[in-house]
């Protein structure tokens, strides 16, 4: 068996032939296998999903309890048997819950690995390198200029920043599955131990993650009626990204403008959204981080799903290693 005829792309998303199923499927399927929660990789509508236990919770936070005909939960390092192909979920250290699936089948293993980071995140299970023939990586952040700082100097900064202008609320926009949790929790070991306000479209999954035993401390909601203005002087505000562009940021005393992003390292970026103090923490891996797991897993072949492809393939061919763009379309990067 070549291994294409194990996996390889549709319209709908990666699709395995002998076990009939595809993985992060963009468009309605019958099977799907889906990697994590977030929003362009784990979709409504499937016949039926299989994921991780947070995977498939997440998705019936965002979608409702009916978001798929049949679920199946499977633990970290299970083998399940689909259509006697056997697959396994390994941790990703993504988000909550994310997971990379390896696909074995006729004497050939390839990992999906989904969205991955390498960096120790303690609101999820770190990343594990599993051996394979091939790997399939994304490429978010695949250009060597992509080498993110350590997060806890980030939020360093922006704890300085809260000192330096105590007059000020710091408005700090984060995706709402994973980043933001990240955020709360990098602060609450960098000794920040007053109440973090949130937006309300933050408040389900953050007190999912609660839930799941990662303490995030006291969170308050960051409404204006329950307050005057001035209670958020000193203030520590986080939620999505989109939230902060409208009039809602504006009724916070002086705000100061932040965003946790990988593509924060580029000013320009920064700039076109107004941020005032760009916070680089991303949830993807960086370039050293790509090219080093690649090298890990000793995979003979990769296959680059989204992101910045070229390089990344260019970079395996010259390293001796068979490199191929999938070309996937629909993946948005919720999670950067
Ligand atoms: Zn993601």
């Amino acid at each position: 068996m070549r291994a294409r005829d194990l996996l390889h792309p549709r319209p709908e998303g990666l699709y395995c032939p002998p076990g009939d199923f595809f993985i992060d499927p963009v468009r309605p399927v019958g099977r799907a296998l889906v990697t994590h929660g977030h929003s362009d990789h784990a979709r409504a509508g499937h016949g039926s999903v299989l994921a991780t236990r947070e995977t498939l919770d997440i998705m019936a936070l965002r979608y409702g309890e009916g978001f798929a005909g049949a679920t199946q939960a499977t633990a970290l390092g299970e083998t399940i048997d689909v259509n006697g192909v056997s697959v396994t979920f390994h941790p990703a250290g993504h988000v909550l819950g994310s997971a990379q699936i390896a696909v074995e089948h006729g004497g050939i293993r390839i990992v999906a690995s989904g969205d991955y980071k390498r960096r120790r995140d303690s609101t999820c299970t770190p990343f594990e390198p599993v051996a394979c023939d091939v790997f399939i990586t994304e490429a978010t952040f695949g250009l060597p200029v992509f080498r993110h700082p350590p997060d806890t100097e980030e939020i360093g900064r922006l704890l300085k920043s809260v000192k330096q202008f105590p007059q000020s609320a710091h408005l700090v926009g984060a995706y709402a599955l994973g980043k933001a949790q990240r955020v709360m929790k990098l602060l609450r070991e960098a000794g920040f131990e007053k109440p973090i306000h949130i937006h309300g479209a933050l408040a389900k999954l953050s007190s999912y993650y609660q839930s799941r035993g990662i303490d995030l401390g006291d969170l308050q909601p960051a409404t204006l009626e329950t307050g005057a203005k001035g209670d958020f002087a000193g203030a520590i505000v986080i939620g999505p990204p989109s939230a902060f562009v409208d009039r809602w940021a504006r009724r916070f005393p002086e705000p100061i403008s932040c965003f946790a992003s990988g593509w924060m390292r580029i000013r320009q970026r920064a700039k076109q959204r107004g941020v005032e103090l760009p916070l680089i923490i991303s949830d993807h891996s960086d370039w050293d981080e790509l090219t080093e797991t690649i090298l890990e897993t000793g995979a003979s072949e990769v296959w680059v799903t989204h992101g910045r492809e070229e390089a990344l393939v260019r970079w395996c061919e010259l390293v001796g290693i068979a490199a191929r763009p999938l070309h996937l379309v629909g993946y948005e990067d919720e999670g950067d």
